[in-house]
């Protein structure tokens, strides 16, 4: 959500020993074993669903995922977001890993761009230390609004 944006400046506001449940370390690991980044579309839609279904079971909430029907890959994904009134995470463009991520800091830590940044970027970097290391490089801390 880009309401009330409160995104953090530098990525040095947000990288932070965060603690996670060991439940969502396992299921992230599960997630980046399957390869998240290849197969066709409905494979990827597939393993998505996998991981936000383990993310619900854990923190045991209902919240649905949808994707965008016209989803393009090489779109970008800012305009995902997590809709509190009807619980759904809705994933437009590319299938970003980190949005995904970023929609379920909202989903737990509510609407603070800052706290959803700092649960999702330090997940992302536990978890895929290489993507980050590529991402941080490349964009230069602009993934951080999502
Ligand atoms: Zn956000």
């Amino acid at each position: 959500m880009t309401v009330g944006a409160d995104y953090p400046r530098s990525l040095d506001e947000v990288i932070s020993d965060v603690k996670y449940k060991r439940e969502t370390i396992a299921a992230l690991n599960q997630f980046k074993s399957s390869n998240p980044w290849r197969g066709s579309v409905p494979m990827r839609m597939e393993k998505f669903r996998q991981l936000h279904d383990a993310l619900c079971q854990i923190y045991n909430v209902n919240v649905s995922l949808d994707f965008d029907p016209s989803i393009v890959l090489n779109e970008s994904s800012g305009r995902s977001n997590f809709c509190p009134a009807n619980s759904t995470i809705t994933l437009h463009g590319r299938f970003s890993v980190l949005t995904f991520l970023h929609e379920w800091g909202h989903v737990l830590k509510g609407r603070s761009e800052h706290e959803a940044c700092k649960w999702s970027v330090n997940l992302f970097r536990k978890i895929f230390p290489v993507n980050f290391e590529r991402l941080v490089a490349n964009a230069r801390g602009h993934f951080l609004a999502a």
